[in-house]
């Protein structure tokens, strides 16, 4: 069984059912069959399935973000502004995925002969995702690949299977065949068991460690394998910002969802000229977090998600304290019920400590001093990662020239941790492979035919 407990009281809320290699295959062959008739069904009416799951959605909306809060603890106002992010993202796919779907005509010399480009799905897909933003991550898959005509097999994290069984219902009751979406329950070795079947392609959200293995383990089937992983993201602030909007900004960015978001502010530099006001402006930000119960309207940071993250944030702090770093506020555990832990700024850093180099995923930062453009940009760049980068300047000219020279998938002009629908979400290096959102996000999900045709 998977024991599922709420991290803000460490009380045991479900037992679930974990799928074993039995019945993994059993529910491969299915998904194969229903597949077959899924993409004959006109596209009007899985358009029409997804409209009916989005109003479901709607509908229940309340009592979907209290369990969302209540098996990873993320603050209900901010599970509520989750679900209103994602009828966004299914307005977008339902708007786009039949322009992506249609046929492309193409000129042949060959006045005989006429050619066309047709798009089929790709048949059977795993979607195994994070439990950080499971209705984000999770629609960004199982969207467009139901709406493009494939099967998924769907695996949620673990620590948001509880959300992962409420997606699976609210699909099968909006119309979508049950062999066809098939919730999938357990952890690590499970999504193991689940990659040893012959599927036609592999979605994944996750850590850059389990993406890794992922793609080791499905290399030899050449299957395509879809990666969105973590991130180290950097932001650099100019010497002409407004400081105490940017120190806002930057703190939300650095703290939204407890920091447990691919692409958190993970990394600040701040220009030399500015340091030391940015750095209050920024502290004083901090110290006004509401830190409490999730349930709360009030509470703006909850507890962490996954309790071993306590011990990595622990010894992010203790490696940069030993190399003279210095806590500025927080810095350790809370001492209550649940792996709460306390919002902590670090001053005084650079790139030996692992705190500017590893994904802390939680409520830690590290703010370093620097000289000017050339050397943010430089550290910046001093990563193996490639999610999210951005600049804070009042000159557009100059965040456009710096943001070019920045090795990321994302960059951010006076914003951060934004995603939208428009745009490819897609990580370079240890982020990823491929991408989910915009158009391109939707035909991941397609396999190319060219037709030539002769009368
Ligand atoms: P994780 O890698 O621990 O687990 C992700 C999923 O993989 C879970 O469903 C887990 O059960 C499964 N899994 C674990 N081992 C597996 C294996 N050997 N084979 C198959 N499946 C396996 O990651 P997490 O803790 O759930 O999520 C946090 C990470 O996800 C962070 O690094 C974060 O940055 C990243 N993330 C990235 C994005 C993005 O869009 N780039 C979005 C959200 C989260």
């Amino acid at each position: 069984m998977l024991e599922i407990y709420n991290p803000a009281t460490d009380r045991h809320l479900v037992s679930l059912e974990e799928d074993t290699a039995e019945s993994l295959k059993a529910k491969f062959h299915k998904a194969k069959e229903a597949q077959v008739n899924w993409a004959q069904t006109p596209i009007k009416k899985r358009l029409a399935t997804i409209e009916k799951f989005k109003s479901l959605i709607t509908e229940e909306k309340d009592n979907l973000a209290r369990v969302l809060t209540n098996e990873t603890g993320k603050p209900i106002t901010q599970s509520k502004n989750e679900l209103n992010g994602l009828l966004t993202r299914i307005d977008f796919f339902l708007k786009e995925t039949p322009k992506v779907l249609k046929e492309e005509k193409v000129s042949a010399k060959d006045a005989a002969i006429s050619e066309k480009i047709a798009k089929e799905p790709l048949g059977v897909i795993a979607n195994i995702s994070a439990w950080n933003y499971p209705y984000f991550v999770g629609s960004n898959v199982f969207i467009p690949a139901l709406l493009t005509g494939n099967a998924v097999l769907y695996k949620p994290s673990e620590y948001a299977s509880c959300t992962g069984t409420l997606i699976s219902q609210l699909l099968h009751d909006a119309g979508v065949p049950q062999e066809l979406f098939v919730l999938i329950i357990g952890g690590g070795k499970v999504g193991e068991e689940l990659l040893k079947l012959p599927l036609d392609g592999v979605f994944f959200t996750g850590s850059y460690a389990t993406g890794k293995k992922i793609n080791e383990q499905v290399a030899s089937k050449l299957t395509k394998v879809q990666l969105e992983l973590g991130g180290k993201d950097p932001v650099y602030v100019c010497e002409d910002v407004d400081i105490k909007m940017a120190a806002s900004s930057l703190a939300d960015g650095a703290f939204y969802n407890n920091g447990q978001s691919c692409c958190a502010v993970e990394r600040i530099y701040v220009h030399q000229a500015i340091y030391d006001s940015f750095v209050e402006s920024f502290v004083s930000e901090v110290k006004n977090f509401v830190v409490g119960d999730p349930l709360s309207e009030k509470t703006y940071i909850g507890p962490l998600t996954r309790s071993a993250q306590v011990e990595i944030l622990e010894n992010q702090i203790k490696d940069a304290l030993a190399r003279g770093a210095k806590v500025l506020t927080g810095g350790k555990k809370i001492n209550r019920a649940g792996s709460y832990f306390e919002p902590t700024v670090l001053t005084q850093v650079n790139h030996e400590m692992l705190l500017m180099k590893e994904e802390s995923f939680g409520p830690i930062i590290g703010i370093q001093k620097v000289s000017g453009d050339v050397e943010a940009i430089k550290l910046m760049n001093d990563t193996e990662y490639g999610l999210t980068a951005g600049v804070y300047t009042q000159d557009e000219k100059r965040a456009e020239s710096i943001l070019k020279q920045v090795n990321s998938g994302t960059v951010y002009w006076n914003c951060c941790d934004r995603v939208s629908p428009n745009l490819p979400w897609a990580g370079r290096g240890h982020s990823g492979v491929g991408c989910t959102l915009s158009h391109y996000g939707i035909e991941t999900f397609l396999k190319l035919k060219a037709w030539h045709l002769k009368k």
